[in-house]
């Protein structure tokens, strides 16, 4: 359970974007579909997110689409990586065109709790996820996803760049 709130951040390095950009790029390589979760901590208002996790999956590609799977196994073995305060965050997963829930990703029974967040990136992740402006953003509330706008993600993601 977690309540987002108007003050709530999603703190992220730039970082954690390359390697799940690399990811995701990679598997859309063979127009595949890929997910990862995101892994953090929260501290006062602000979720830090501090790892990756990419776990076992099954992409599926055909002329009927393509689509993605992560195994309840899969999903058990990831929480039993967490250590101290860890939560698993977010769910993100790309598309190989428009960034939305598909009625498929909306039905789909995991993680789907109060504050779950679950992000899905256009286009196979070609382009720099950036600040995830071009992402489609959501968050599990009152029983239903609800995306956030573009305006809400700018005030909601924040992205920490290395400093020089
Ligand atoms: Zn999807």
């Amino acid at each position: 359970m977690l309540k987002i709130e108007a003050n709530t951040k999603l703190r992220v390095t730039a970082q954690i974007i390359t390697e799940t950009e690399q990811f995701l790029r990679q598997k859309g390589q063979c127009r595949e579909e890929g997910r990862v979760y995101w892994i953090g901590e929260l501290i006062g208002p602000i979720i830090k997110i501090t790892r990756l996790h990419i776990p076992e999956q099954i992409s599926e590609s055909s002329i009927w689409g393509v689509s993605v799977e992560v195994r309840k196994k899969e999903r058990l073995a990831m929480m039993e990586t967490l250590q101290g305060n860890e939560r698993v965050f977010v769910k993100l997963h790309s598309h190989p065109q428009e960034a939305y829930m598909s009625e498929t990703d909306i039905r789909n029974p995991s993680f789907k709790h109060e504050g779950a967040i679950s992000i899905v990136v256009p286009n196979f992740s070609r382009n720099p996820m950036g600040e995830l402006l071009d992402c489609s953003v959501n968050i599990f509330t009152a029983g239903e996803w609800r995306e956030l706008t573009r305006e809400m993600v700018s005030r909601f993601v924040e992205v920490q760049y290395e400093r020089v």
